[in-house]
Parts: structure tokens; sequence; C-alpha cells
């Protein structure tokens, strides 16, 4: 409470200008924090009930999704309680940013970690002796140093918030054996409220958290692991670089996004070619020199219009908040991994794309390498019923965020209205005579051909490859004439991914026949297919495009909104911080639209608390105003 009063006395020249009344005197309510330090007017989902919990001192377990909004559930019962928060974190680059992002908001945060040198670690445990801190961070090995636990007894703490607390686990990836030694808190800190967060949340998890952080009593809060800015898109690689090229031309300026690709090599050919289309693009994967990656890191974390083409070791530690589109040129390895790799797309709750194109080929290189691997019988099962799950997804004609989160438990009623398929649906139809011609062709032409070959054979194309093999004598030459390249392409996959058809990389690609053509061929097996646009028809209509997404900044208010990117680049350069620490795109955004000219103009965009109403007050109106 001390602190809150010395945040706003020291606004207090501004305070005349606020709208919002301001209790000094009076203890805090965790309302008061997040409208005067964080600048937000309402509590999102569980967070109200999290923050009234843990406030009160109850013990807690909370599994929400990346940009649930996890830190304001630990950080504003730390600020309503007595004494300061420790915040246990194993993510030193995230660690800095929230540092610097709590200061920003005027709150006395500081860190303890293996990358900062003695003198912030002393200045941490001065204030920490001194009373004069809001939120400590520190890495878990950092906590089990010689002497700090000891050093923590003798202050006061008003709770432990456990971040990634997944880490506890040994069935994920992220196993911290520090994590384990953390149930030590729960005997030594009696009375110390301690509140648990991850962004994983199946069960075997969770059970871990409960019993090995000593949690037994927490209460449990389950968000959705619904991200309903995030808009799913996927469809058939036609020519993927166009396709792609077409993709980020759609974005808005300065979006800046991610482009995963399989292979080491696929990402610099590809972060070459889209900067020979004029776009920022760079490539990232674990091969490059040091120094190169870490240049690539720092400019994906500062500017903005930046491309990283990458393979799947750029993302861990990734925490730039605006990430606005992820495309996908290959597929990932199954639909958990989907959801990690779309998930570091808007993590700052505002509208994103993610895509993806793939095609049978990318299909048959998945599960070829799934059968040459070394693993058991047993994990070779697990990787094709996981590779199925992904396929279905992919092939669905539903809504997508449906199955997706009917995968992860969930079960949505209505179509989300945010997805290709609902914004623009697909017809299913009795696709078995397609099958049957397709899978007769292969079988005519010796399982021997590409789809390019078969493709040619269905559709009666003159071809000196057609006359020379026979194949224009063949009862399939020509069944087919009715569907166009793209449409049969777009049967073979949907066939490879029910495994009715394979394509054999050792022979050039050539397709061959699943185990259980057979029962298709008698027309015993019906075959349901979505239906593709045709070229023609691809034409026509457009792309299901940016319908669903709402958050743009209009073309009038763009200029403004530039200028405050700029004003924004500018103080975090000085600064030393990445700009989304200054503050979020969606709060420039608004007052790029809102264009408040005055202090209480201002004070009512989501995002400007106390502090910086009084820091950049003055400027951010000045910017405005300079626009006119
Ligand atoms: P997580 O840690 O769950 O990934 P964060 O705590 O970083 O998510 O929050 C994600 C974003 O949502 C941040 O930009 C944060 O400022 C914003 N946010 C969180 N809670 C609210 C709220 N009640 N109102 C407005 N914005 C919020
Ligand atoms: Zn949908």
């Amino acid at each position: 409470m001390a602190r809150l009063g010395r945040l706003l006395v020291l606004d207090r020249r501004h305070l005349r200008h606020l709208r919002r009344p301001v209790h000094l005197l009076t203890v805090p309510t965790p309302h008061d924090i997040l409208a005067h330090v964080f600048g937000y007017n309402a509590f999102r989902g569980e967070q109200q009930a999290i923050v009234e919990h843990v406030t009160a001192g109850g013990d807690a377990l909370v599994l929400m999704p990346t940009g649930g909004g996890k830190s304001l559930c630990y950080q504003i019962p730390a600020l309503a309680r007595d004494g300061f928060g420790v915040v246990i974190s194993p993510l030193i680059a995230l660690m800095q940013d929230q540092v610097g992002a709590l200061r920003e908001v005027g709150l006395r945060a500081h860190a303890i970690n293996s990358a900062q040198n003695g003198g912030a670690r002393r200045a941490a445990e001065q204030a920490m002796r001194s009373g004069d801190i809001d939120l400590l961070y520190i890495a878990p090995e950092r906590l089990f140093a010689e002497g700090f636990l000891e050093l923590l007894e003798e202050c006061r703490i008003s709770l432990f918030a456990i971040d990634e607390a997944h880490c506890v686990s040994q069935w994920g990836h992220d196993f911290r054996p520090e994590y384990l030694r953390l149930s030590v808190l729960a005997q030594r800190f009696r009375g110390v409220p301690r509140i648990a967060v991850t962004a994983t949340a199946d069960r075997a998890t969770r059970r871990d958290i409960l019993e090995r952080l000593d949690l037994d009593a927490a209460r449990v809060f389950v968000a959705s692991f619904d991200r309903p800015n995030i808009q799913y898109r996927i469809g058939p690689k036609i020519a993927e670089r166009r396709q792609l090229k077409d993709f980020l031309a759609e974005q808005e300026r300065g979006a800046t996004g991610i482009v995963y690709c399989l292979s080491r090599s696929r990402t610099e050919t590809t972060a070459e070619w889209l900067r020979e289309q004029g776009f920022d693009a760079m490539p990232y994967h674990a091969g490059l020199d040091p120094d190169v990656r870490s240049r690539a890191l720092e400019r994906f974390v500062r500017d903005d219009g930046v491309i990283v083409v990458a393979t799947i070791a750029f993302g861990l530690g990734i925490n730039r908040p605006d990430v606005r589109f992820v495309a996908h040129l290959d597929l990932p390895k199954s639909l958990e991994a989907y959801y990690q790799e779309t998930g570091r797309a808007g993590r700052d709750g505002e509208p994103s794309v993610v895509w993806m194109v793939y095609g049978a080929e990318d299909i048959a290189k998945i599960r070829g390498f799934i059968e040459s691997s070394e693993a058991s019988d047993e994990q070779k099962r697990v990787e094709r019923r996981k590779l199925d799950a992904l396929l279905g997804f992919c092939e669905t004609a539903d809504c997508r965020r449906q199955v997706l989160l009917r995968y992860f438990g969930e079960e949505r009623l209505e179509p989300c209205g945010n997805c290709d398929r609902c914004l623009s649906p697909v017809e299913s139809f009795d696709g078995t005579t397609d099958a049957q011609k397709l899978l007769s062709a292969i079988y005519r032409t010796g399982q021997r051909f590409g789809a390019g070959h078969v493709v040619d054979v269905l559709r009666g194309k003159d071809s000196d490859k057609i006359r020379r093999f026979g194949h224009d004598k063949l009862s399939v030459f020509g069944v087919g004439a009715e569907r166009d390249d793209i449409q049969w392409r777009s049967v073979i996959r949907q066939l490879s991914a029910m495994g009715l058809v394979a394509t054999d990389f050792e022979a050039y690609g050539a397709l061959t026949l699943g185990p259980e053509v057979r029962e298709v061929l008698r027309g015993e097996r019906r075959v349901l297919l979505t239906r593709e646009p045709s070229r023609k028809e691809r034409r026509r209509v457009a792309a299901p495009g940016r319908a669903a997404r709402k958050a743009e900044v209009a073309e009038a208010d763009q200029p403004l909104f530039e200028a405050l990117r700029q004003w924004r680049r500018g103080l975090a350069a000085a600064r030393g911080v990445p700009p989304y620490v200054i503050c979020h795109d969606a709060t420039l955004r608004e007052i790029a639209s809102r264009r408040p000219r005055s202090l209480a103009e201002l004070a009512d965009i989501p995002g400007i608390g106390d502090m910086k109403l009084a820091q950049y007050g003055e400027a951010l109106t000045q910017v405005v105003r300079e626009d006119g």
C-alpha cells in the first residue's frame, strides 16, 4: 500500500487531470491496482477469481494458454498483500522483459539470475533488506544458492509465484531438476500463498505439479485453451513461394512474423528469396554462427516488419508479444507442436493469423521419417497416431478450432467464425469414384510415376511421355478430364492423408498404393472428400483474407500509428529495452484511433496506467497533436 501511495504521490502533479478517483489513503483493491498501475479497466476471464483467491492467502494452480494473462494473476495479489512477491522463473529473457515492463509502470522490480552482473544482484538484495521492492524475479538455481533462503526468511513476502510450473514434471520436455526442490517453500514459508502457473494443460502434468510442489490444498483454475485472436488457415501447397508471398503481402504494414520450415537449408533459401522480393527476412536455425543467430534474434525482438524464417529451433524464449503471423511451409510434427508453434503469434491478445500449406509429398516425407526411425514399434505407433490426428485436422471440412480444441479435450459447440473453414466453407462429397479413378491410374501405370504424370494420364493430356509409355492406350486415360490439376492433387493429398496413397522417395517420388486400397477399388469402402476449388474458381473467390480480424489500424490513422511506433522505438533504444516493454501495439493502436489530446483522455486508453500517464503523457499527446 505504501508502494502505491508512493507511486501516486510521485505523480500527484498529474493526478488532477485524472477522471478516475484516487484514494491515496485507503488500501488499494485489486481493481485499483489493475486500473491505476496497469491501466486496464476490467479483469479477463478467470483473472478476478484467481486474484481474489490468492490475495486472500489461498494457494492456486493456474492453467491458462499463452497470452491468457497469467502474469497479472500473481502480480496484482503480490501488490495487494503486504511484503513483496517472489516469482520463480526459468526463462531469463522473459524475466528481464517482465522486470523492464514492471518498472515502466512504476513498480520496484528486480531480477536475480545468472545473466546479470554482481551489481544488479547486490541492488536486488539491498532492496529486499530495506523492503524497497514490489516484485523479485529469480531463477530457480539462484533461489537455492547458499544463504538465499535464509535471506528470504528475514523478509516479508507477499506470495511465491512459480512460473512455467510444468518444469517440475518429468513428462514434459522442459523438466528442471531444481523445480523439484521448490516444495521446500511450503515448509519454510508457512502462511505465504503460492501460485503455480503454466500453459501446459495435460492431466499428468497437472497431477505432477500439485504433488511435487506440495500444492494439495491449492485451488485449480483451468482456463479454455482456445486462442480466440488467432485465425487458422490451411491450404493445399500449389506453388509455395507465390502463395507465401501473397500471404505476406496481405499482412498489415510493419507486421512481424515467423515462417517455419523443416530444414536448415530451406530456411536459408526461403529467407534469401524473400529478401529478393523486398521483405525484411532472416534465416534462423541451430547451425548458424552464434553471432549471426543472436543478431537475428535481436532484430526480431527490436524491429517492426521483420520476418524470421526458422526451423523449430526458433521459439523457446521468444517473448515478443506482438508476433502477428506464423506461417508453416512444412507440416509440424504433431498437433501439439502445431499448437505450440502457432501459439507464438498474438501473445498480446491482438488479432493474428497462422497459415500453412502442405501437399501429399509432405505427408509422405513425415511418414517416411517415422517408418525409417530407430524408434521402438510402440513409439512408432504413437507417432503414427499423432500424424493421423494432425492430418485429420488439416483435412477437416469442419471448424478448425473445434477440431483443435477437441483434440485437447475441450468441446466447443459453436463454430468459431475465425478460421478458413468458417470464413469460406468447403463442401464434402462422396469421392469414391474419384478415389477409384486415381487408384486405378496409379495401378495401371505400374506404381512408377509421380503425381504430375498420373494427373496427366487422368486428365488425358497429350504429352511425349504419355505416348512414349503408351499411357494414352490405358482405360484410365482421360477419365478425370472434368477436374483440373489442382483438384486432382487435392485428391492425391487427401488419399495420402488417409493412407490410401503413398509416395516412394527412393523411386523419385512415385505414387504407390497403400495397403487398404482393394476395398475402395471394389466399392466396399466409401471415401469422403472435400471439394477443392479449381484454378478458375480460385481466381474468382478471394482468399478468406482478414475478414474476421478487427483490430487493424484504419488507413487514415496509419501515419499516426507509425509516428507513435517511431516514438516508442526511439525511447526503447535510449533505454536499451525492446519496444514492447515500453508499451504494447494495442495501446498505440487505440491512441491512433481515439487521438487523445489531453492527459485525461489519454488516461482512458487501455494500458495507460498512472505511471505511464505521468511519464509519457505529454510526449504522447504531443505526437497526437503534431499529426493534426
Ligand atoms: P501469459 O503470461 O498468460 O502468456 P500475459 O500475462 O503476458 O500472458 O498477458 C498477455 C497480454 O494480455 C499482455 O499484453 C497483457 O498486458 C494483456 N492483459 C492481461 N490481462 C489483461 C486485462 N485484464 N485487460 C487487458 N489486457 C490484459
Ligand atoms: Zn472456425
